[in-house]
């Protein structure tokens, strides 16, 4: 009996107890979700996939918003092709592309992608300020050119940056082909890619010239790539554009979550590794990081 209500007793007191910590344990949780809000919607599911920075904080204040966060069950359906595994509500605008392509990283740290290659010229010169700078990058290769310099692929993947499959021959009508065509150009190229490195991952493909059409994102979709598009284009592709162009038109397009266009496999791309100079020393002023967006 006297055991029983020294029982009750300490119910009652936990329940005192409890009843005194509730408010103070519900505040935190509902403040932090308020202030947590900016940075859950930097780190959406591609967090876990680049290595960045702000990762090891991100996850904890993500489980700490999710519980009455705004129901990421119901929407993760409404996503399920692009995102392998979103936990929750895409807070961030990451498939703001043409036709739904991706357009930002999904996280705060910026992407550099060269397109166009692999060029014996221009490709071990990018390859070498990306290591001396310790940036990982993204080569958003042609089939032709993977073939023809299957070595530059190897060392591309080697290095740790990450490929995207950018068709065989650069063919810019891609996109209005029939679907047995695109996939044949697209399976080529990463035939291409593979042989010349083995086991490589191809996680994205980028139509030539940003001409999408939803075949060729299907076709891609269908051979496990998904569609990426840029954020920032500073036409480095064109001779006429400058060293100065270059660098002021991706300093002044880019912000955190950056994809930027650049290219390894045009015909002059001094003027480019130039301004890539000038575009690492203000990203790191800015306190940027980058991401390969690889797996
Ligand atoms: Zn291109």
């Amino acid at each position: 009996m006297g055991r029983h209500k020294l029982g009750i007793a300490a119910a009652i007191v936990a329940m005192l107890a409890l009843a005194w910590l509730w408010p103070e344990g519900e505040a935190p949780s509902s403040g932090s979700l308020a202030s947590a809000e900016p940075t859950v919607s930097e780190s959406p599911t591609p967090g876990s996939e680049d290595g960045g920075e702000a990762e090891t904080t991100a996850p904890a204040d993500e489980q700490a918003g999710e519980p009455t966060g705004e129901s990421p069950a119901s929407d993760a359906p409404a996503s399920p092709s692009a995102e392998p595994e979103a936990p929750a509500a895409e807070p961030v605008a990451v498939y703001e592309g043409p036709l739904g392509t991706r357009n930002h990283t999904g996280s705060e740290a910026v992407a550099l992608t060269f397109d166009d290659g692999p060029s014996p010229e221009w490709t071990p010169r990018v390859l070498d300020m990306l290591r001396e700078q310790g940036v990982k990058a993204m080569f958003c290769v042609i089939g032709a050119y993977a073939e023809a310099y299957p070595e530059l692929v190897a060392d591309i993947v080697n290095e740790g940056h990450t490929l995207c499959n950018h068709s065989w021959f650069h063919e810019f009508d891609l996109g209005t082909w029939s679907e047995a065509e695109i996939r044949a150009n697209l399976q080529r190229t990463n035939d291409a890619i593979t042989k010349a490195a083995p086991g490589a991952d191809i996680p994205y493909f980028r139509h030539p010239g940003g001409q999408w059409t939803d075949k060729a994102i299907a076709v891609a979709a269908d051979l496990g790539m998904e569609s990426l598009h840029w954020t920032v284009d500073p036409s480095d592709w064109d001779n006429a554009t400058t060293k100065k162009q270059i660098e002021q038109r991706v300093l002044d397009a880019s912000s955190p979550g950056a994809i930027v266009l650049l290219h390894d496999g045009a015909s002059n791309q001094k003027d480019m590794c130039g301004a890539l100079e000038e575009i690492f020393a203000e990203f790191a002023r800015r306190d940027y990081t980058y991401t390969a967006m690889g797996s």
